[in-house]
């Protein structure tokens, strides 16, 4: 089975992504070398698969490792958002403004918990998809965006909506890695297919730096060999990596959001915590990022 140490990530090294890259010129993007924070994208049109317990549990993760994270949440449902402790109906400002270019990322991305920094989103944001869509370039608005504030961090994780709608596409374009959470469940990757021409197409048209680190196994039963059997399949088929391990089905991630935090905090020893901070170490050792090389910064007991 593909592993960390596969494909993509030899390519992500050979095209340079590892080190200071050229921002292409997109509108309001600039042309600078800058060395940026890696901007990932957690994507899967199919709902209900972790992308959103991934973003804020991988988040947590790399914040214990000393990593200054931020999470940016591009889904109207504001599922991080209200998850990591904040409710979207009070905030003055939101994702929505930063995307539609009228107020800066800088005052909008707020200190939450777990140690990582959030860019919230509202509700609303469905209506800005509609306003995006009038937009010329509007593929490239998170990615000018967030420009100004990537370097502040080491990880930027993506939290995309459950379709490919405009935000997704923004989400890949701005992204350098995508992530694709998967169920562990038969059937539940028949959009995977999908998923991976439309990152073909952006990595074609919008983003030729894009890469798949892999897919992510979640609510993984171990007990039933069916669930490995349907994770091979994925492996294989897409000649995607598979990242380990795979998160276990466990109810401590259903209580989680409503206490404000990831399971990192609310059940720090707890076997689906655990398996997250395997995932992002192992992340970290692949983009050769970790404690004792540029982090160091902050360390949890957790
Ligand atoms: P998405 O963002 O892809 O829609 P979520 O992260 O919101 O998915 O997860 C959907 C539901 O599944 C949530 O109620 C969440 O608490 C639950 N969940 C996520 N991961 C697991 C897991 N490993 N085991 C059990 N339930 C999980
Ligand atoms: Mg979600």
């Amino acid at each position: 089975m593909a592993r960390f140490d596969a494909q993509p990530f030899v390519r992500s090294v050979d095209n340079g992504i590892l080190g200071p890259f050229r921002v292409p010129s997109a509108p309001g993007g600039g042309g600078r070398m800058r060395r940026m924070g890696r901007v990932v994208a957690v994507a899967n049109q199919k709902g209900g698969v972790a992308k959103t317990t991934t973003v804020a549990s991988l988040g947590a993760a790399f914040a214990e490792q000393g990593m200054r994270v931020l999470l940016v949440d591009l889904d109207a449902q504001a599922c991080l958002t209200f998850s990591l402790g904040v409710d979207p109906d009070e905030l003055e400002l939101s994702v929505n403004d930063v995307v539609l270019g009228s107020a800066p990322a800088t005052e909008v991305i707020m200190t939450v918990a777990d140690g990582v920094d959030l860019l919230p989103s509202a509700i609303d944001l469905a209506g800005v998809e509609a306003h995006l869509l009038t937009r010329p370039g509007r593929e490239f608005a998170l990615r000018s965006a967030l420009s100004e504030v990537v370097d502040d961090y080491q990880v930027v994780l993506l939290d995309c909506a459950p379709s490919l709608g405009v935000l997704t596409l923004a989400a890949l374009t701005a992204a350098q890695e995508v992530i694709v959470p998967l169920q562990c469940e038969m059937l539940s990757h028949r959009g995977v297919g999908q998923l991976l021409d439309t990152i073909e197409d952006v990595r074609r048209i919008l983003n030729e730096r894009l890469v798949v680190m892999g897919v992510l196994p979640t609510m993984f039963d171990a007990r039933t060999s069916h669930a490995r059997a349907v994770l091979d399949d994925v492996g294989e088929r897409y000649g995607l990596p598979v990242l380990e391990p795979p998160i276990p089905r466990s109810v401590r991630f259903a209580e989680a959001p409503a206490l404000g935090a990831s399971i990192l905090a609310t059940s720090s020893t707890s076997k689906g915590a655990k398996a997250y901070r395997e995932v992002a170490l192992g992340l970290l050792r692949a983009w050769k990022l970790g404690p004792g090389r540029r982090a160091g910064r902050r360390r949890s007991t957790a």
